[in-house]
């Protein structure tokens, strides 16, 4: 009996060993992947960066918007919305019509994937989506809603 006991204690320890290493190891992946980004943005109408890729792995990806203008939001805000490539024009206008109270943003509108609200000069702001939420085989953007900026402000984000 006292034999079968250490057995049965060593295979539980090995198991126990065995346990603790293969979480280990798949813990690493995640922590090596880098779920965040930042995008920054002044009183041009640029953002400093043309493509996002955000690794498969991440269950939430944030992206973090910095102005570091002078300028109000009312005069040169910026923000950052996702949507298919395809919608960015229907989705500027519904934008505009939604106005400066909305933050240039039409609520509830579903092809809008995950908005940050409108910043001015000093201010910053950020997002924050699951990967899983973009369709595979579809492109998808991030741009800023504030009128005329989309046409400049805009990169493309990719899931890989
Ligand atoms: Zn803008």
């Amino acid at each position: 009996m006292i034999l079968l006991d250490l057995l049965l204690r060593s295979f539980m320890k090995k198991f126990y060993y065995t346990c603790v290493f293969l979480m280990g190891f798949m813990s690493l992946p995640l922590m090596a992947q880098n779920c965040t980004t930042e995008v920054k943005a002044g009183d041009k109408i640029q953002f400093n960066v043309k493509s996002i890729t955000v690794p498969k792995s991440c269950k939430s990806f944030e992206i973090k918007l910095v102005h570091e203008g002078k300028l109000p939001k009312n005069v040169m805000g910026h923000n950052i919305v996702i949507s298919e490539t395809a919608v960015i024009p229907a989705v500027a206008q519904a934008g505009i019509k939604a106005g400066l109270k909305n933050e240039y943003v039409p609520k509830g509108d579903k092809r809008i994937v995950a908005n940050t609200k409108l910043i001015g000069g000093g201010e910053k702001t950020s997002l924050k989506f699951n990967p899983k939420s973009l369709k595979a085989g579809k492109k998808y953007s991030f741009f800023c809603l504030f009128p005329g900026h989309w046409a400049v402000m805009k990169g493309t984000i990719s899931v890989q």
